[in-house]
């Protein structure tokens, strides 16, 4: 079984990576709004863009998984269905078509995955966090101003928070 957890349990369910709780997605798939992201996860608070222009990766995971998809379906119809080309083809664009949306959001999801990974433990680590950036504040430092001070390299927490950027 896939279950919580597991990464492609969070690939799959389009879960956030970190918490494997919080939803990627605003609307459901069938609406067509096809990047309605939330911009931080709901539970644990996972800033889901880790970077300006984090997504554009993730048109290669898009390309990658839709090749072997139509690739797929055109062997199967064409070597164990023994279909004819014009039945093949059909057969490939309608998948091409019905796919496309699911696929789109199923590459960010399997992009956000590569880089941010489960932590069971997501509220110790928010606090800590937390703790850390009032002490930048007693300090008379602005942690959302001063971001080069929250690099993971200067006080031990991983980059696979997300948070810190
Ligand atoms: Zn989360």
């Amino acid at each position: 079984m896939i279950r919580k957890g597991n990464k492609l349990y969070s690939i799959v369910a389009m879960k956030c990576p970190r918490c494997h709780e919080g939803p990627l997605w605003r609307s459901p798939l069938y609406k067509l709004k096809l990047y309605d992201m939330y911009e931080n996860c709901p539970v644990c608070g996972l800033k889901y863009e880790q970077e300006p222009g984090f997504w554009y990766g993730s048109m290669y995971v898009a390309y990658t998984f839709s090749s072997g998809a139509l690739l797929i379906v055109m062997l199967v119809t064409l070597l164990v269905l023994k279909w004819e080309l014009p039945q093949v083809f059909t057969a490939v664009g309608i998948t091409a078509l019905i796919g496309f949306t699911y696929n789109a959001r199923l590459a960010r999801s399997a992009w956000l995955n590569l880089v941010v990974h489960y932590k069971p433990d997501w509220k110790k680590e928010n606090e800590a966090i937390a703790q850390y950036k009032n002490k930048l504040r007693e300090m008379g430092i602005n942690p959302d101003e001063t971001t080069t001070l929250l690099t993971p390299a200067h006080h031990g927490y991983e980059s696979s928070t997300g948070i810190l950027h």
